[in-house]
């Protein structure tokens, strides 16, 4: 018996193969930080040697983001070409290579991907779902909209919340951040009214207030029966987190910036955010996110997920204090098979890996980068 029989999933990095495209989205999305009319993703293919590939795409936030993020995948590829696929073991090594340089940003992310795409592989070579090869059950995980309700007027909030209600998810989140706590408050109401009377609605206000004012918005805020308040002031100023934290009744949401496991660690040791929602692409790939969702386990903190849902959903399977998966329709537009939503909730396809596969007709139909 050679080695690879006796290991069913014994695989050999090959390469990397990249190739951004720009995605215009339903909605357009208007933060305190920036108005989103289309997004940049990076699809990356990571081969082996035994010919079974590993998938995943990434939003790289800016054109600039896609190729920088694009360029260290690939020399980071080179470094691991002929090694097995020991995604973890792997990652350790690249972040030592890469230490000198920092292991934040666009590395951070590369090397994520790189880890998510080997987890892929794995699941491929095994025949088995990534939440299964992670030792969960493929089980619903609620999913709440976040493709839209950014900043804009009332009105045009009450017609956008109505449309988003018929996608069947049963929670929507909002983008805070209005010149006063005046215009929040109307722009809440405007939701509120066009959906159900419980229907959860989440807050954001992307890093737009002072500790101060964040404290004083969220005592209003929170007579308004929101679920949390999101990055209400710049995400790595934890004492000052810490302090809103403390003054608010409303659970302070954060994590879309953690930089690996160690930042969520830190937050969470400053007692500057009461639930955790990393980003797959910048905790550390499946390989990060696993170390969080046991730090995130081991303090009882509810965990979420920032984008990339169809990665998210499973990761969330396998996560013991899993909370909300954050939805968005944005790789709808290179994928042969869109996530599918029942009964407002997400389950992890019963296909090998991540189960993504592109769209080559849905991919010649887009600008690429
Ligand atoms: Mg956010």
């Amino acid at each position: 018996m050679n080695a690879s029989a006796r290991h069913g999933a014994a695989l050999t990095v090959r390469g990397v193969a990249t190739r951004a495209v720009l995605v215009p989205l339903t909605f357009a999305l208007g933060t305190s930080a920036a108005v989103v009319r289309e997004v940049p993703l990076l699809l990356c293919d990571v081969s082996t040697q035994e010919g079974v590939t590993g998938r995943v795409y990434l939003f790289c936030y800016t054109p600039a983001g896609a190729r920088a993020v694009a360029n260290v995948l690939a020399e980071a590829a080179a470094m691991i070409e002929g090694q097995a696929v020991h995604p973890a073991s792997l990652q350790s090594m690249l972040m030592r290579r890469y230490a000198l340089l920092g292991v934040t940003g666009a590395v951070r992310m590369a090397l994520s991907a790189l880890d998510i795409a080997l987890w892929d592989a794995l699941g491929v070579a095994l025949k088995l779902p990534l939440a299964e090869l992670l030792g969960a059950e493929r089980r619903p995980i609620p999913a709440y909209d976040s493709r839209g309700l950014g900043l804009m007027p009332p009105d045009q909030l009450a017609d956008e919340a109505a449309a988003l209600l018929e996608k069947g998810l049963r929670a929507v989140k909002l983008r805070l951040g209005y010149a006063t706590l005046a215009e929040d408050l109307r722009a809440l109401d405007a939701v509120r009214k066009a959906v159900p009377p419980d229907l959860p609605v989440m807050l954001d206000y992307n890093q737009a207030l002072t500790p101060a004012e964040a404290v004083r918005r969220g005592l209003a805020l929170q007579r308004e029966n929101v679920s949390w308040l999101e990055e209400p002031i710049r995400h790595d100023d934890y004492r000052g987190g810490a302090h809103v934290a403390r003054c608010l009744d409303v659970p302070v949401q954060l994590g879309e910036n953690f930089n690996g496991p160690e930042a969520m660690a830190e937050a969470i040791a400053a007692g500057a955010c009461d639930h955790v929602m990393p980003d797959v692409g910048r905790i550390g790939g499946v390989t990060g996110w696993m170390q969080a969702a046991g730090i995130a386990a081991a303090h009882g903190l509810q965990v979420s997920s920032h984008l990339v849902p169809e990665v998210s959903v499973h990761l969330l399977a396998a996560t013991p204090t899993a909370h909300w998966l954050e939805y968005v329709d944005w790789a709808d537009a290179v994928l042969d098979e869109p996530m599918q939503i029942v009964d407002g909730a997400v389950v992890p396809p019963d296909r090998p890996g991540l189960g993504l596969a592109w769209s080559e007709g849905k991919l010649r139909r887009l600008a690429a980068l």
